[in-house]
């Protein structure tokens, strides 16, 4: 996932990251941050980061990996992706989050890319 310059790599499938902030009955906001009307992302091939190890000087493999590419929404929607909120939370600052972001910042040497683009889901007809 690009967002904010940075690649990161999520713990799980975009669609399933959800919000991190507590709700009233504190619990975890179950609102995904890939919420019904906001505008997503889109999966694209992209070169590797290679400024982070020098994957070149390494001999690391330099192939295209597929990355969900944040950088075309506003600033204020990427930190809201950041911050790892729902649309709600992402307004307010009077809920505490209850989980943290669980954003890892791409690292080539132990995360391993995806070079193909997942298969976009079929959308009911
Ligand atoms: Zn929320």
């Amino acid at each position: 996932m690009q967002l904010l310059y940075t690649r990161y790599v999520a713990a799980v499938p975009v669609e399933d990251i959800a919000c991190v902030a507590q709700t009233i009955s504190r619990t975890r906001c179950a609102t995904p941050v890939l919420a019904p009307g906001t505008n997503p992302g889109r999966w694209t091939l992209m070169p590797p980061t290679l400024h982070r190890h020098g994957a070149r000087q390494l001999n690391l493999p330099t192939n295209n990996s597929a990355v969900y590419d944040l950088t075309h929404l506003s600033y204020p929607e990427q930190l809201r992706w950041r911050t790892q909120h729902c649309p709600a939370h992402a307004a307010s600052t009077a809920a505490p989050d209850l989980a943290l972001a669980d954003w890892e910042p791409f690292d080539t040497l132990r995360h391993r890319p995806a070079t193909r683009l997942p298969v976009a889901p079929r959308s009911p007809s």
